[in-house]
């Protein structure tokens, strides 16, 4: 054995020598820089978000919409900016509300509804109002298998209700991501919402044909409606007329028209219509579509159509103005509010006293603040 300095390093040790080890990659993935890049990239500037809009890229305009529902400072600035910048293509489309109690068939109806109006060449953009709604829960619309055709159409984009919040928050986000379709070239927008409560009147607000869906036999009261949604409607279907229940449909749709007449008359100046369909078997479809546009036709004419849409602007001016103002104040006076909600639950200060005073305290600190700055 030769005499080495130590046994280790003697020929019959090699084995033993600690070799260089294998030569790592710079990275686990050697891509990951390029994807790393692109996913940067996916900040986009205003002008690529609405050159993306106005181009119909529906990546784009899908990113544009959730800047529109985020409660971000930052965002909402960058969304208010890109609606101003697409105001010129905005409001060229037929905009249809649909209600219905649960059940009534309106996921079906919109598929059957939309696929028509694709097949005529249209673009379809289906939106909603669930203020109950939260993404994670499979909301209305948020639950993929429903309207499984429809949403693999590429003339059709479904975008699920923006999640919980106030209705009047989550009616403007509606309201303002439907701009941005209108600016993406979708021709025809369906808001869809549950026909239980308070978010028909927040759908009335930004359509100009309102749809109410019931089903022949079931009473009114069983179905949920009130009154005042049957009086907001344009036109009421009686939808699930197939089968063994069509002519169920046809007196519930006779019975419905005479009830009607009974109702004061629409400012339209259009008379509103039953009408029997069937979501399932694709009838009466094409008969509705004609009726909203020869209703369009008609309020073009007598100026109505206009005018509600400036109507709804004005309303929307003065419920955003509410809307902020009602949070700054609660927000700035959040701490005065619990002192002064324990003096009155005491009976040291009364309701109205209470309310003034955080008023006062209240405007007192934005003009300290407006003189300070
Ligand atoms: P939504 O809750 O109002 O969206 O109602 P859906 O569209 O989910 O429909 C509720 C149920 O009614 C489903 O089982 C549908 O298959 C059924 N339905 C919907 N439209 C029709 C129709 O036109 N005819 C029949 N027979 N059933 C229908």
């Amino acid at each position: 054995m030769q005499h080495c300095e130590h046994p280790e390093n003697a020929p019959e040790y090699e084995g033993l020598k600690v070799n260089k080890g294998i030569e790592q990659p710079a990275a686990m993935n050697p891509d990951i820089h390029n994807r790393l890049k692109n996913i940067k990239k996916t900040v986009l500037t205003t002008d690529e978000y609405v050159e993306g809009i106005l181009k119909g890229d529906i990546n784009i305009l899908s990113q544009a919409i959730t800047l529109v529902e985020s409660a971000r400072e930052d965002h909402k600035n960058v969304a208010q900016e890109l609606i101003n910048r697409c105001l010129p293509s905005i409001g060229k489309s037929v905009r249809i509300g649909i209600t219905g109690v649960p059940g009534a068939g309106k996921s079906t109806f919109i598929e059957s509804f939309g696929k028509y109006l694709s097949s005529e060449g249209h673009k379809i953009a289906v939106l909603a109002i669930d203020p109950s709604s939260e993404r994670s829960k499979g909301s209305i619309l948020g639950d993929k298998t429903r309207m499984e055709e429809l949403a693999s159409d590429p003339r059709a984009y479904i975008r699920p209700s923006p999640s919980a919040g106030s209705l009047g928050g989550v009616a403007r986000k509606t309201r303002e991501a439907m701009f941005l379709c209108e600016a993406a070239g979708f021709n025809i927008i369906l808001i869809e919402t549950v026909g239980v409560g308070q978010s028909e009147t927040a759908v009335h607000s930004m359509v100009d044909f309102f749809l109410l869906l019931q089903i022949a036999g079931a009473g009114d009261e069983l179905q949920g409606i009130k009154r005042g949604i049957m009086e907001m409607a344009d036109t009421i279907i009686i939808n699930k007329a197939d089968g063994s229940n069509i002519q169920r449909a046809e007196l519930s749709q006779s019975q419905l028209q005479t009830a009607l007449h009974f109702f004061p008359p629409h400012e339209s100046g259009v008379e509103p219509k039953v009408m029997t369909a069937s979501a399932y078997e694709k009838r009466g479809i094409k008969e509705i579509w004609e009726n909203i546009l020869c209703y369009c036709s008609k309020t073009q004419q007598n100026g109505y159509f206009d005018e509600k849409r400036g109507q709804q602007a004005k309303y929307w001016m003065y419920e955003t103005i509410n809307e902020q103002l009602r949070n700054h104040f609660y927000s700035k006076q959040k701490d005065a509010i619990t002192v002064a909600e324990k003096k009155v639950l005491r009976n040291e200060l009364s309701s109205f006293a209470a309310a003034f005073e955080l008023l006062e305290g209240y405007f007192q600190d934005v003009s300290f603040r407006k003189n300070d700055g």
